[in-house]
């Protein structure tokens, strides 16, 4: 087994645009007082997609993931913002999001990079794919009758939507407060 240290925590995920964060920024500055204080929102420059969270690797790895990686062929993907949820879906809420519209590419990338994970014998999350942005946390969770009114609020918001070219391997390191995001390495999607 491989010792704490040689192990990296990894995830797969589209990166936003710099519009859309700024969207989200600003959506989290107009939220209710109370949401405010209660949420651990995450930074602008955190905010992200997961295609796939990869749990920890052993660092010896690496070389064949990125290999495989590699290989994937997927379609730019069509990244519009739109509306708010929360998980759970039932019962108090522990994290906000921000939804994106349906797209088949996206959905196409993200099964594509399942099955090279197969491939290589990585778990999988067993849970359907819903892509959204992770916008806060929150802990303890909240009565959803605290969000409820902001969610209806939104149902109709929409941000800015981009042709996503790309998709990255990110090394997640976990600490005292916000985690950081290193990016390992950025394939690209075919035009
Ligand atoms: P923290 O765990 O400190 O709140 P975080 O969740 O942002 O921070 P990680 O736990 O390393 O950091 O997760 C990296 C990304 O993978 C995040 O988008 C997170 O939502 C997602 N993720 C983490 N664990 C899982 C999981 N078990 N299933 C699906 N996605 C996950
Ligand atoms: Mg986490």
């Amino acid at each position: 087994m491989p010792k704490s240290g040689e192990s990296m925590r990894l995830f797969l995920a589209f990166e936003l645009a710099d519009v859309q964060r700024a969207a989200l920024d600003q959506l989290r500055r107009n939220a209710p007082l109370r949401l405010k204080q209660a949420a651990r929102w995450v930074p602008k420059e955190n905010l992200h997609l997961t295609l796939h969270f990869l749990g920890d690797l052993p660092r010896e790895k690496l070389s064949e993931l990125k290999e495989t990686l590699r290989t994937v062929e997927a379609g730019c993907a069509n990244l519009a913002l739109r509306a708010l949820g929360r998980f759970p879906r039932r019962g108090k809420a522990r994290v906000l999001w921000a939804g994106v519209a349906e797209d088949e590419a996206l959905r196409d990338c993200h099964e594509q990079l399942a099955r090279a994970l197969t491939r290589l014998d990585l778990p999988l999350s067993a849970a359907p794919f819903t892509p959204h942005i992770t916008l806060a946390r929150l802990r303890p969770p909240l009565e959803y009758a605290e969000l409820a009114g902001w969610l209806a609020e939104q149902a109709s918001w929409r941000g800015p939507r981009t042709l996503v070219s790309h998709f990255t391997l990110f090394e997640s390191q976990l600490g005292v407060g916000v985690p950081r995001y290193i990016p390992l390495a950025r394939y690209p999607l075919a035009q």
